[in-house]
């Protein structure tokens, strides 16, 4: 049986007992429950009839301990029946409630003073045979039911409702059982309603007998649940009880008293039992829960991730496409217009455009992991492309370039839009972080070839350098130092080279400012 998936979300049938399969190694478990219940019965038959003596306290305690472990069970039950509503956890959890509730009479009846024989005939030998009575027809009508039943959605108020009319039920049944108390120890007065149950001991024996294995047998055949199997255990519990009651058909003796010893403690095991997964079933619901919340907080963040990426990207050409178009009006506003002066400004809002267009398709591509758009690319030359774009810009802040390409370069496989783009965003970074220094304001870029198989380029500014406290978080989505940043350049950048199988690396300069590298892997020689 495969284990139920511990992230992500959960179906109502992997987090109730009354649906979830059992895993193997609770087959094994109570297999092995079975085995030892089987083998104490065994080694109990020899001595079955060993007296033993009357015990004081031993039907008090007993009965203490199976009004206990019923109660609890039966309120597990009834959870589960006021959540997926079924007849069946109703006819079942029922069941436990009457077994919980008739342990008080039938401890109070308890004809102590009698002799060592026959019981059938007293209040107790009768409240013990409806006891087991009613307890497999429970278990019979939850079997026949839990399979046929369509689900019947319940108003919640009426599965409350049906809770507690059974719980009423039971405690006119149990009230009409104990009138019955005032002939504590003597025989069942001929006539009264239960005079039926007043029948030879064995003969009763027999009956309950076969029909707790009827009950078992009934289950095995439409075992499905984590419940079925355990209330199999319990079944075997009271086959065993009866067994070794009617085998030996004396009080105070070691199979009297064993008999109850294993269904108590076979009631005892089930419960322990349905308690831990029941607290498992919680902690994988609880497990799922936050699976699902951390899913759609991860989902959160790439929107905002992605979303804040786009506007980022797009800012430089739509800033030059307006400024472009302001220098355009104002050619246009002299009283001899420049009309040469506006068509070059005009090509350059024209490319701008395209440049937005493309971006948004490598962002798209990005997102996608797409390479389609990849190409043999030589580096020097997308050094010299993004120098022409950043032109204006470096020369409004007055930033001196200096080159060194390296010649004959390897090329690598890359996309275009998305490398001019790291170049942009290091040469953006670069021109603001010099900005705020007054003198020498120099642009440094180098390519280079790099064994094995790489290709290097190096921008180099002499700006006011990154605090080292910081550098492990400037390539962090959204980390930003400046009061108009986004915080997204450097994240980008990285993810563009670690989707080309490369490393961005960040490094101070000789002389003050930021050195930002990257390696590509040079999948083409020349
Ligand atoms: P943004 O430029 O919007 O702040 P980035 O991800 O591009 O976002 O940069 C993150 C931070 O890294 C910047 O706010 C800045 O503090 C630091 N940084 C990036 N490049 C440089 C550089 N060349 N010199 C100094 N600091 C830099």
């Amino acid at each position: 049986m495969a284990e139920p998936a511990t992230t992500g979300a959960l179906n109502e049938q992997q987090v109730l007992l009354s649906t979830l399969p059992p895993s193997r190694g609770q087959q094994r478990l109570a297999l092995a429950t079975i085995l030892v219940l089987l083998a104490a019965f065994c080694a109990t038959v020899p001595f079955a009839a060993v007296p033993v003596g009357y015990i004081r306290e031993f039907i008090p305690a007993y009965a203490a301990a199976m009004f206990v472990i019923s109660s609890i069970t039966s309120a597990l039950l009834f959870v589960q029946f006021s959540v997926v509503q079924s007849r069946a956890l109703l006819a079942v959890s029922g069941g436990y409630l009457f077994s919980a509730l008739i342990t008080v009479p039938w401890a109070l009846t308890f004809p102590d003073l009698f002799g060592a024989t026959d019981m059938a005939g007293t209040t107790w030998g009768v409240l013990s045979r409806i006891w087991h009575l009613v307890f497999p027809l429970s278990v019979i009508g939850y079997t026949l039911l839990k399979d046929d039943e369509a689900r019947t959605a319940w108003p919640r108020a009426l599965s409350y409702f049906a809770v507690l009319l059974s719980a009423a039920g039971l405690l006119v049944a149990f009230d009409l059982v104990t009138g019955l108390g005032t002939t504590t120890s003597e025989p069942m007065p001929r006539g009264s309603p239960f005079s039926m149950l007043d029948r030879a001991q064995a003969d009763w024996n027999a009956l309950l007998f076969l029909l707790a294995l009827f009950a078992l047998a009934l289950l095995w055949s439409r075992r499905r649940s984590v419940l079925d199997l355990w209330l199999m255990v319990v079944m075997c519990g009271l086959l065993i009880e009866l067994c070794l009651i009617t085998l030996v058909g004396l009080r105070y003796v070691v199979g009297w008293y064993a008999a109850r010893v294993y269904f108590l403690v076979s009631s005892m095991l089930v419960l322990a039992v349905l308690l831990s997964e029941t607290a498992l079933l919680y902690a994988r619901l609880a497990r799922s829960v936050m699976a699902q919340r951390r899913e759609r907080e991860a989902r959160l963040i790439t929107m905002d991730v992605l979303s804040a990426s786009i506007a980022h990207e797009m800012n430089q050409p739509l800033a030059s496409i307006v400024t472009n178009a302001d220098a355009a009006s104002r050619w246009m506003a002299r009283p001899t217009p420049d009309l040469d002066e506006v068509k070059a400004t005009l090509e350059q809002i024209r490319n701008s455009a395209y440049r937005a267009r493309d971006l948004i398709g490598s962002i798209r591509a990005m997102v996608k992991r797409d390479g389609r758009n990849r190409a043999p690319l030589d580096l020097n030359d997308l050094v010299r492309e993004v120098l022409a774009l950043t032109e204006r810009e470096l020369q409004r802040n007055r930033v001196s370039v200096e080159v060194e390409l390296e010649e004959h370069l390897p090329l690598v496989n890359a996309d275009r839009v998305q490398l001019q783009q790291v170049l942009v965003n290091l040469i953006t970074n670069a021109i603001d972080a010099m900005a705020e220094k007054k003198w020498p304001r120099i642009l440094r870029i180098e390519s280079a070839a790099r064994e094995p198989g790489g290709v290097l380029i190096s921008v180099a500014d002499t700006g006011k350098g990154i605090d080292p406290k910081i550098v492990d978080r400037i390539f962090n989505p959204l980390f930003t130092t400046k009061s108009n940043g986004m915080g997204m350049g450097l994240a980008i950048c990285r993810s563009i080279i670690e989707g080309h199988d490369g490393r961005l690396q960040v490094s101070a300069g000789p002389e003050g400012g930021a050195v930002f590298q990257f390696v590509l892997p040079a999948t083409v020689a020349r």
